[in-house]
């Protein structure tokens, strides 16, 4: 039999063949369909549409998950014949006339009326998006807002094509060797390689990430930054890949499709099922944040400037930070990797997380995974016993998998009713070396902090709607679990935990920790204001643009006060702004929810702060409150729930010293 056609816990990853995807998949899709014929004549059309796809979920993310940890060509032409398919059947749902009226029908009886806690919040939040995909709009309302879909793709891709097209289109060879002093020697050798893969001379540079970051950051020649700089924020900015048109079309699109569905603007539409509910809530919120941030923001340009001796260009800026951070901090990051192994930081984690929430992690080394460095493990509560769910972990780079840290669930199990659930973890982290083993940076430590986050909102639900559980959550929600996590990579109780020598097991020297503190925040407004002037500048453009002026020129005018240096008459960096314009929805309306999770982290986290890290009634409120309650009630009810109020962005104004 077909492994995918049969949901199982134990998942027989070596038994599972490229080959059974396609016919798996269609199965389970023709038994989809069949369903809906049911569902649309039945009388609990809610209840089966919270099942319906359940056995299809789980195969497809079995097959999703493989291609991403050990994909072959055969893996990768399967997984990228059954997604259209699947796809279409989801956005399908909110279009079928059959199915909105069954919802309607049953919403109107008693049954309905008299639901409470998650299904009658299922109920209305189905409803709500149901109209929020044109389920009310009459037949010509409907065709409109089809086309208005097919137009916003079209011009989002080309978009995005523009930008990945310019960016690679520039290229800058440098001949001489005096030119590249200050580049410290990884990116001379990454700048050699490059040249060589294109088989010329010198030095090649190009607007990719590495390339121009380190350039930007260390390049001593002012005159070559300049003309990098220049070309990055110019990109897709002219003939003949120009996005000036598209991005005016995007946003007159997006406009359009919000009136049409009755919301004042696209950032409404967007919002509407997020936690900020409404753009001028996300406005609002960033906009008192700069208030707090641009005193203290003035203050590190002028001390920046100072330290440089001269006014800075936008090009200058990046470079003489990095100088001022070598003058002020004597600190080197590669001096906290042996006090960060893997092992130590897994364990120590594990037993963190133990005690804070209540729980008991053991290793399943009899469970086999996809490949042979995946482990597994189980999460029993600690005081009934009771098996919650399992989890595998896959931390090291193969060239089959793809990059990044990221959790997937597999299975949404119902532990009250002794289905555990199932769920995994994966990075790309800094592997063992002969005679070393696994050795992180800070930063990746926090990375498995965050990811296990991520996981314990899967492994902790307990909602009854499938469809509600776990990290089904609202967008700007989602992160407060796996960022809150991070924070116990920062105190020096928690970091003895697991924070050890890997060879003399002794806890992280103090005038590292302090180091490590201090540098944290350094130019903090600066980094702050940045995010607050792309999310700004984001809702501005999706709010107040009204369609006349040059929405450029626009988004220039808003950034200019948030760039540490005056910026070009042509700056256009928003022309290569993928976030907000490469999908039909992205991040569009929502870059502020970068801002948004932070301060819900830091705010969530003074709890902990001030009773203790390791504090199990802490703990035990934040697991029964927020990890628990997956999409179960509001979001800022179950915030208000464990907090007693709403979110206080001091928190995150003391944690990067701006307070
Ligand atoms: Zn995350």
């Amino acid at each position: 039999m077909n492994p995918l056609l049969e949901t199982q816990f134990r998942v027989p990853f070596d038994r599972i063949e490229a080959a059974q995807a396609e016919p798996a998949i269609d199965e389970l899709l023709a038994n989809c369909a069949k369903r809906l014929d049911e569902t649309i004549a039945g009388n609990r059309p809610l209840h089966a549409l919270d099942t319906m796809t359940e056995r299809l979920e789980y195969a497809m993310n079995v097959v999703r998950h493989l291609e991403s940890v050990a994909t072959t060509p055969e893996l990768r032409a399967a997984f990228n014949a059954v997604q259209p398919k699947v796809s279409a059947f989801y956005s399908g749902l909110p279009l079928n006339a059959g199915l909105w009226k069954a919802i309607q029908r049953y919403a109107a009886t008693g049954e309905a009326k008299s639901l409470t806690g998650a299904m009658k919040r299922y109920l209305s939040k189905t409803i709500d998006s149901f109209k929020r995909h044109g389920a009310e709009l009459p037949p010509e309302g409907k065709a409109r807002l089809r086309e208005i879909d097919v137009a916003l793709t079209e011009a989002t891709t080309k978009f995005s094509e523009n930008v990945l097209d310019s960016t690679n289109a520039f290229e800058l060879i440098l001949a001489d060797e005096k030119h590249l002093a200050g580049l410290p020697p990884s990116a001379i050798a990454a700048a050699r390689a490059s040249a060589e893969s294109k088989e010329k001379a010198g030095w090649r540079f190009t607007l990719h990430g590495p390339s121009y970051v380190a350039l930007m950051t260390y390049l001593d020649g002012a005159a070559i930054r300049e003309q990098v700089w220049r070309a990055y924020n110019l990109r897709a900015s002219g003939e003949p890949r120009d996005n000036h048109p598209l991005m005016a079309r995007i946003l007159e699109l997006r406009k359009e499709k919000a009136r049409l569905l009755g919301f004042r603007d696209f950032s409404d539409l967007v919002l509407d099922d997020r936690m900020a509910h409404r753009g001028d809530v996300a406005q609002k919120f960033l906009e008192d944040l700069r208030a707090k941030t641009e005193r203290r923001f003035r203050e590190e340009n002028a001390e920046l400037e100072t330290f440089a001796g001269r006014p800075l260009q936008p090009w200058d800026v990046s470079y003489w930070a990095e100088k001022q951070r070598a003058a002020l901090y004597d600190f080197d990051e590669e001096a906290l990797r042996p006090y960060f192994s893997l092992e130590n930081v897994v364990n120590g984690m594990f037993s963190i997380f133990e005690r804070v929430f209540g729980i008991r992690v053991e290793p399943e080394p009899a469970v086999p995974g996809w490949d042979a460095e995946v482990l597994c493990y189980t999460i029993f509560d600690r005081k009934s016993g009771a098996h919650l769910g399992s989890f595998y972990t896959d931390w090291f780079p193969r060239e089959n998998k793809r990059g990044g840290a990221w959790m997937d669930s597999i299975l949404t199990g119902n532990p009250a009713q002794g289905h555990p659930h199932l769920g995994l973890i994966c990075g790309n982290l800094t592997p063992p070396v002969e005679g070393t083993p696994a050795l992180l940076t800070h930063r990746e430590a926090e990375t498995v902090f965050h990811e296990f986050g991520h996981l314990l909102h899967h492994l902790l639900s307990r909602v009854e709607v499938r469809s509600l559980a776990g990290t089904n959550v609202a967008w700007d929600f989602v992160e407060l679990p796996s960022q809150i996590m991070e924070n116990w990579c920062w105190e020096r109780e928690s970091l003895d935990a697991f924070a050890r020598h890997w060879q003399t097991g002794a806890r992280l020297p103090d005038d590292l920790f302090q180091k490590m503190k201090r540098a944290r925040t350094f130019r903090a407004a600066n980094a702050q204001m940045r995010q607050l002037g792309f999310g700004i500048v984001d809702l501005a453009l999706h709010r107040q643009w009204d369609e006349t002026g040059d929405p450029v020129q626009y988004a220039r005018s808003i950034l200019a006060a948030f760039a540490p240096a005056p910026l070009p008459e042509n700056y256009a960096m928003i022309l290569g702004f993928t976030h907000l314009f490469a999908s039909p929805v992205g991040y569009g309306a929502g870059y502020y929810s970068y801002k948004w999770a932070e301060v819900l982290d830091a705010d969530a986290f003074t709890r902990f702060h001030k009773d203790g890290v390791f504090n199990p009634d802490v703990g035990r409120d934040f697991r029964e409150k927020i990890l628990a309650k997956g999409d179960s009630d509001d979001p800022a009810v179950l915030y208000r729930n464990f907090m007693g109020r709403d979110p206080d962005p001091n928190a995150l104004l003391a944690r990067t010293g701006l307070l």
